[in-house]
């Protein structure tokens, strides 16, 4: 997709640290990190929002939550806890609008809402 900052990153266009990838996902690390672990998980296709994911869509969607269980246990972060949130459109403040899971970890974290 033309103008995308994420599928720019899967086409290598722009560099980023790679943490794990598959066929269909690819997971690197936030480029300003809101806690010490702060990893986010994309699918390679272009999908804007979680709003417009199809029923099809369901085992992408589960590989990439199973990704970032495997990832919060390499990273050490798994037993104290950690985060998963995708945010969808303003009012959850989705900046890139390339579907994506954050995975955040490494503190307590606070409260959302
Ligand atoms: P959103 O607010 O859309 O849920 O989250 C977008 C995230 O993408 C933000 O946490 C932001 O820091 C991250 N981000 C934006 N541009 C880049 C980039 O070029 N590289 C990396 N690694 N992360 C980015
Ligand atoms: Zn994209």
């Amino acid at each position: 997709m033309a103008g995308c900052v994420f599928c720019k990153i899967l086409a290598g266009e722009i560099p980023s640290a790679k943490v794990m990838e598959d066929a269909d996902f690819l997971a690197f690390r936030d480029i300003h990190p809101a806690a010490p672990t702060h990893v986010l998980v994309i699918p390679k296709r272009h999908i804007e929002t979680v709003d417009d994911l199809a029923p099809e869509d369901a085992p992408l969607i589960g590989r990439m939550v199973l990704a970032a269980q495997e990832i919060a246990r390499k990273e050490g972060i798994a037993k104290d806890g950690y985060r998963l949130v995708m945010n969808c459109r303003s009012a959850a403040g989705q900046d890139v609008f390339h579907l994506h899971l954050h995975l955040l970890g490494g503190r307590k974290l606070r409260l959302m809402g």
